[in-house]
């Protein structure tokens, strides 16, 4: 009997892991992929997700690998409209980091194997969890079995566990859709985010580590055919700063939906993550979210097997504690999404007097305290 098995080595997961076994739980973690995925994904570290790195001692390799962003600028037709400062917004982590996913899963891969060495099975699915008396059976896609206590499925947005469970999810899909990719930075931003507002629709920049740039465009419809070329002109066409194609790493077509779980769990059976709620990465909040998540969760989890609630049949985690732990995750998962919701709404093409109603509000708005309020949302404070 196995304290926890987490199922899915995303960040969340990993994240997760390494918190219970830092904290003395037995804990193993299912990844059905033989490998890492290589894709970039999210790169937006934001200040609480800092000080949560810090808990499980991956903070400072996080903060020295990825670059720090300061603030945020926005501009449309070649002018500054105001600048967001991120300096004010935590006195421990005045800044956003960035790094690629893939590098931020590989350090935390790394610290897991630390806390507990052999705990991450690569290439081994989990095709289902059944609930028993005093913990849960776990069946493996390669027609293993064990049994833990408890079973958190961190397996992302297409949760089969989740959906096993019959824990409903509502969904809505956006209609906004975004070209993105990673270039050499030849731009004279530094370690500024440039949010381009233009009338043919969004551009969004952002420095990443290795004089590297991440650039989103929004397209008017989901790109079949993705090419740097296409990213390259729509970024010059709008903004004016040139890519040179030839020389991109990354590129991806994306469009967006929002899907929250009604609840967090069953029984034994946890979520985190995207498999307890998906939001745009527009905002960059989703990674954020679950390891916020992993934050409150374990020490309920480690609470549970301490005080020897977890072996008792038909007990669990505390109600009471879980029931404030879904209620504060669900609420912060719907403020993301909203946040994320405005920053698309406010990135949709616009012309004219339109335009220019909102070139204005902008302007006014940073000049005024509401700036630090938007600023520590953008940074997650409230999460
Ligand atoms: C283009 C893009 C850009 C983004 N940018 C940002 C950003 O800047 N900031 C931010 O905070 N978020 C961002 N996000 C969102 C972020 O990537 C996700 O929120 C994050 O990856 C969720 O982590 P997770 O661990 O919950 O799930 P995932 O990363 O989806 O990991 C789930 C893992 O579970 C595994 N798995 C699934 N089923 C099983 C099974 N049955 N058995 C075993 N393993 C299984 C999968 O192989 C996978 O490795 C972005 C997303 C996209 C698509």
């Amino acid at each position: 009997m196995h304290d926890v098995v987490v199922v899915g080595a995303g960040p969340v997961g990993l994240m997760l892991a390494a918190q219970l076994a830092q904290g003395g739980a037995d804990v193993r973690v299912f990844e059905r992929r033989a490998e890492r995925s290589a894709h970039s994904r999210a790169i937006g570290i934001h200040p609480p997700s800092l000080d949560a790195l810090a808990g499980v001692g991956v903070r400072d390799a996080v903060v020295a690998e990825g670059r720090r962003i300061t603030a945020g600028v926005g501009r449309c037709g070649g002018r500054d409209l105001g600048t967001l400062p991120l300096t004010r917004v935590s006195p421990s982590h005045p800044f956003v980091i960035t790094l690629p996913q893939n590098r931020t899963e590989e350090l935390l891969e790394a610290r897991l194997e630390q806390l507990s060495p052999g705990a991450l099975r690569r290439g081994v699915g989990v095709r289902s969890a059944t609930a028993g008396e005093d913990g849960m059976s776990v069946q493996t896609e390669d027609g293993g079995e064990l049994s833990a206590r408890f079973v958190v499925a961190a397996d992302g947005g297409r949760s089969t566990l989740r959906d096993a469970a019959g824990i409903a999810v509502r969904r809505r899909t956006h209609p906004d859709t975004y070209l993105m990719g990673d270039f050499p930075d030849d731009t004279a931003d530094g370690d500024l985010a440039v949010l381009y507002l233009e009338p043919g629709g969004v551009v969004e920049s952002f420095p990443l580590p290795g004089g590297v740039r991440r650039w989103v465009a929004r397209t008017s419809e989901l790109e079949s055919d993705p090419s740097a070329d296409r990213l390259a002109r729509l970024v010059e066409d709008r903004t004016g700063e040139r890519l040179e194609a030839s020389r991109n790493t990354m590129l991806s077509a994306f469009s967006v939906q929002r899907g929250i779980a009604e609840r967090l769990g069953r029984g034994r059976l946890l979520l985190a993550g995207d498999a307890a709620h998906e939001v745009s990465p527009i905002g960059g909040q989703g990674m954020n979210l679950g390891w916020l998540d992993a934050a409150a969760l374990a020490p309920l989890v480690l609470a549970a097997l301490r005080d020897g609630t977890a072996s008792r049949p038909g007990a669990g985690i505390d109600a009471a504690a879980f029931a404030r732990y879904e209620r504060d995750r669900l609420r912060a998962a719907r403020r993301a999404a909203l946040l994320s919701e405005a920053n698309m709404a406010l990135g949709r093409p616009s012309r004219g007097a339109t335009l220019a109603l909102r070139n204005a509000t902008i302007r006014a708005l940073v000049r005024t305290p509401v700036r630090g309020a938007v600023a520590s949302a953008f940074a997650m404070r409230w999460s």
